[in-house]
């Protein structure tokens, strides 16, 4: 793991509102601090460069891991994961409830592979939603 230096640490942090980039999950709901992680994958040449970190909760970061893309269940191709800073959320997912619903081939190999949708991510992000906590 690459060391990121406190500065860039704080900068994507404070970008992202202290919001996970993908789930939306605020960092302030979370038991554990939220990860900066590399968007591409180092072993993919990506660079710790602002424009390749973006602010992930352990759940989203941990399904995600070191992938850039997957196969999309709908064209069959392999399609790249929505990419926090080349993308915009809301062009590619919606909010139904809790429910993360994709818009687009990248929103949908991203549900699919961060299982953004996962049955035990939907209690506390309706929980959340009735304290006017969700999406941060
Ligand atoms: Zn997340």
């Amino acid at each position: 793991m690459t060391y990121i230096p406190i500065e860039l640490r704080r900068q994507v942090i404070e970008r992202a509102g202290n919001c996970c980039e993908y789930c939306l999950l605020s960092q302030d709901d979370y038991p554990f601090a939220f990860h900066v992680e590399h968007i591409i994958a180092e072993k993919h040449r990506g660079q710790t460069v602002g424009e390749n970190l973006c602010l992930s909760c352990p759940t989203c970061n941990t399904y995600k891991g070191s992938d850039i893309s997957s196969v999309d269940e709908q064209t069959e191709i392999v399609t790249p994961l929505f990419h926090p800073r080349k993308h915009q959320w809301n062009d590619h997912f919606y909010l139904e409830g809790v429910i993360i619903k994709p818009r687009s081939p990248e929103g949908r190999v991203t549900v699919f592979l961060l299982r953004l949708n996962d049955s035990e991510r939907i209690p506390g992000r309706a929980l959340l939603l009735g304290l006017g906590r969700y999406p941060c």
